[in-house]
């Protein structure tokens, strides 16, 4: 139950979904939990919100100096961090393309790179970043979001090749669809969010999303010493759909 204790870790997007569930799990384990989101509100007792947007680099930087002031130490980061994008190929402007990859991408390579100097003094570093399985399945109408993962699936495997060798292990979560409220946002946009849920657990080799607990679990699992001898690798949460052909909703 204390997996965590005596470790620090920042999570990004941390006030919803995956990142909230993920920043529960390794408080309750024992970690000192910082989250970096837009608007940090509503987080339980004794983890730490900070404002952060992952798209402003100085902003990032100071951020990671508080944390570490203020616990002594980083151990964990989790990339988690992220925004969708909807359409084919012609679907986004070059404006809408930036912005997500500036997000979904580069958010990720600010964290880690103002987090390493202190990564190197853990003797328990890792970084789990949020890919996702359309880096590789292959999801139809959703261009610019897979084309962000497809590079947040290969920064996962160029930085744990540059780090494995200093302690710091670098690996990544693929969630299917998991019940957050993204997938809310985006079914309540629909002229019928009941008949399009039911259709998307329908479509689900479980017949159900998988849950944002679920995916703070391999998260977890990623960011501990127990994975210790994993670096680079994906760990699916998906019920097995990354094997199945993608279709949209
Ligand atoms: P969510 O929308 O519930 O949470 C995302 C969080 O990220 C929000 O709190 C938001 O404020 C924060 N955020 C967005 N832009 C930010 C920025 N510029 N700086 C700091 N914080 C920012 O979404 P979620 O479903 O929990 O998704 C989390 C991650 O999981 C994302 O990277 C997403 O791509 C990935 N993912 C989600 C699903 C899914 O079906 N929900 C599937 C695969 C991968």
């Amino acid at each position: 139950m204390n997996d965590f204790k005596g470790l620090t870790a920042i999570v990004t997007g941390g006030a919803s979904g995956i990142g909230l569930a993920t920043a529960k799990l390794l408080h309750s384990r024992g970690a000192d939990v910082a989250v970096f989101d837009l608007k940090p509100d509503g987080l339980p007792e004794g983890i730490v919100g900070i404002e952060v947007d992952v798209t402003d680099d100085s902003r990032v930087a100071w951020a990671v100096e508080a944390v570490v002031e203020r616990f002594g130490q980083l151990d964990v980061v989790v990339n988690n961090a992220g925004i969708p994008a909807i359409g084919d190929i012609t679907g986004n402007s070059d404006a809408e393309w930036l912005g997500v990859l500036d997000v979904n991408v580069v958010g990720m390579v600010r964290v880690a790179r103002h987090a390493l100097p202190h990564l190197r003094r853990s003797p328990a570093a890792a970084i789990v970043n949020t890919c996702s399985i359309v880096a590789w399945a292959g999801m139809a109408q959703r261009v610019l979001y897979s084309a962000s993962k497809g590079a947040v699936y290969a920064l996962t495997l160029a930085m744990a090749a540059d780090h494995v060798r200093e302690g710091i292990r670098v690996n990544c979560v693929a969630p299917g669809t998991a019940d957050t409220p993204w997938v809310d946002r985006q079914l309540n946009e629909l002229p019928d969010p009941e008949a399009a849920r039911a259709a998307m657990n329908a479509f689900q080799p479980a017949g159900r999303l998988v849950t944002a607990d679920e995916v703070a679990g391999a998260i977890a699992y990623l960011a501990s010493p127990l994975s210790g001898g994993t670096a680079g690798t994906v760990l699916a949460v998906d019920n097995g759909m990354h094997g199945l052909r993608l279709r949209p909703p």
